[in-house]
Formats: structure tokens, C-alpha cells, sequence
């Protein structure tokens, strides 16, 4: 599993660039056309509230209590709120300790589009809440940003209806897009 995702960082490195990453042209044509559709669309048609806004910044304030309990119920909050804007159905958020890790790197969060293997079932995002190596809480902006990236996972599936969902420069520009309509007032550095 860890190393399924330290391959997929590698390919994110290649997509940041600029360039099609090398396993694009070992792609069937159909996925080729699944990967072209996921890079062309950059935002999402989401409008944020005060709701919406103040689910978000709460996320924010719980994550440096260090409660995984409380920063999974927020992280819930928030994914079912966005859902239900979205008009999707909505996904569980699972929230665990310190992060799974191997020489080249750790996990940050994952997406299970049918459950884990070991538990197969509906669609799933899990979030590390602590660094593998100092135990620290992440600082919250990253736990945000874990959450949205494997929530644009979701939604490719289920509200862009892809096939797949891939590391494209667009769905970088989703997960940006996402951030920036939910902690507007965040400074970008973090
Ligand atoms: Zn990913």
C-alpha cells in the first residue's frame, strides 16, 4: 500500500512539470481519454456559505487538539457538507494516529474507491493525523489539503464521472481550487 503511493508521488513529480508522465502513453486509448478529461477541468461548481465556511475553519481549530476523535467528526462535517453541495453522495472520513511510513516517505491520507481490500464495501478516505517520525499533529492547513485531495479522488468518480482518478495537473488545480473556496482567508504559504 505504501509503496503504491510513494510510485504514485513520483508520477505527481513528472505531472508538476508540465509534461504527460511516462505511463500515460502506456495508457488504453480509453483511459488516455479518462486522464485528458481529468487534466482539462481545473474547478468545480461548488458555493461555499457561511455553513460551509465556518465547517471548514472549525476543522482547522480541532486538528492541533491532537483528538482523533474530534478531528474525524469535523473532517466528517465538512466532506458532508461539500458532498451535499455537490449534490453527491456523501463518503466516510476514518482518522488515524501516526502515519504509515517506508524509506521513501509516508502516507498521508488515502482513498479506497470500494473499501480497503481487506474490508471491501462503500468508498472510504483515511487521513493520518501525526508525522511517522516525530509524532507531531500535522499542522492543519496539510491535514485540510490531505483531506481534499482524497475527496477530488472521490469526486472524479462520482461527480466528474471518470473511470479513474489520476495525479493530472488538473485534478492539482481541483484540489487547490477546493482549498482556496474553503479557507479563502488562509495564507498560502503553509
Ligand atoms: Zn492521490
Amino acid at each position: 500500500m505504501i509503496v503504491a503511493v510513494a510510485v504514485e508521488e513520483k508520477v505527481t513529480d513528472e505531472v508538476k512539470r508540465g509534461a504527460l508522465p511516462s505511463y500515460f502513453y502506456r495508457l488504453s486509448a480509453r483511459a488516455q481519454r479518462v486522464w485528458l478529461k481529468s487534466d482539462a477541468i481545473e474547478r468545480l461548481d461548488l458555493q461555499p456559505d457561511a455553513e460551509m465556511l465556518s465547517l471548514a475553519a472549525a476543522l482547522v481549530t480541532v486538528v492541533s487538539s491532537g483528538s482523533a476523535a474530534r478531528i474525524a467528526v469535523a473532517a466528517q462535517a465538512l466532506t458532508d457538507r461539500v458532498c451535499r453541495s455537490l449534490r453527491v453522495r456523501p463518503v466516510k472520513v476514518e482518522v488515524r494516529g501516526v502515519r504509515p511510513h517506508n524509506a521513501r516517505g509516508e502516507l498521508h491520507g488515502i482513498f479506497y474507491p470500494r473499501g480497503p481490500a481487506m474490508q471491501p464495501g462503500l468508498p472510504l478516505i483515511v487521513l493520518w493525523m501525526r508525522t511517522a517520525q516525530r509524532r507531531d499533529v500535522v499542522k492543519p492547513r496539510t491535514f485540510v489539503r490531505t483531506l481534499m485531495h482524497e475527496l477530488g479522488h472521490y469526486l472524479d468518480y462520482v461527480l466528474l464521472g471518470l473511470d479513474d482518478s489520476y495525479h493530472t495537473t488538473g485534478f492539482f488545480k481541483r484540489e487547490s481550487f477546493l482549498m482556496r473556496t474553503l479557507l479563502p482567508s488562509a495564507p498560502r504559504s503553509q
